[in-house]
């Protein structure tokens, strides 16, 4: 069965996600001229933005992973607790940190990591996301870089996952019901 009979709505397609990343990256380069900012990416769903997002910033960037996993968080809500579970190899002092992720949804994470990487010294922290879910913030986090805005719905694609599935769909997306039901009964 094809991934997309599983989709119930299209949110953000392939052109708008292309149209958006190019604004975004000439964007970033006018900001970050003659500072070759370091853009840390969180594992793994922020990979594929990341990927057209570095391709579209014009001036030198250099780039590093972070993997986090949220402490005592399900697989479709965080906590604010984060445990780094791959580090950045690069040093951050200094640095002017742009962190790139793909969705802002509670605030938490992001609020957490602006937090951790702000003990290392760096000379700035910004963060540039895909998503942001403005509806359902629980902290305040400053995002100066923002693809859309989406509702509040559990979006997938475009390297966000439902289960690890879905990261390789080239738009962003919401499930059909009958795919989180089919999973639990195979989950038991
Ligand atoms: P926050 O700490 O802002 O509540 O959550 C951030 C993390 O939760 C994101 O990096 C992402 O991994 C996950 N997340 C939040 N909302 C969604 C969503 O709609 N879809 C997916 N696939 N992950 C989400």
């Amino acid at each position: 069965m094809d991934m997309k009979d599983d989709i119930l709505e299209v949110l953000v397609s392939t052109d708008e996600i292309q149209k958006r990343t190019a604004e975004l990256g000439q964007q970033i380069g006018h900001d970050y001229q003659g500072r070759n900012p370091l853009m840390i990416c969180i594992l793994r769903g922020a990979v594929v933005f990341l990927s057209d997002l570095m391709r579209a910033v014009p001036i030198h960037v250099t780039v590093d992973f972070m993997g986090i996993s949220s402490y005592g968080g399900t697989n479709m809500d965080s906590t604010g607790v984060i445990k780094i579970t791959r580090d950045v190899d690069t040093n951050v002092a200094h640095r002017d940190v742009i962190i790139v992720e793909d969705i802002v949804d509670t605030g938490l994470t992001m609020r957490a990591l602006v937090d951790l990487l702000n003990t290392r010294a760096p000379r700035s922290v910004e963060i540039c996301t895909l998503l942001s879910k403005p509806q359902r913030r629980k902290v305040d986090v400053e995002i100066k870089y923002c693809g859309f805005e989406v509702p509040n719905k559990f979006v997938i694609g475009y390297g966000l996952d439902y289960d690890e599935n879905y990261r390789n769909l080239p738009f962003v997306g919401v499930l059909k019901p009958e795919v989180y039901e089919k999973r639990k009964e195979e989950k038991g």
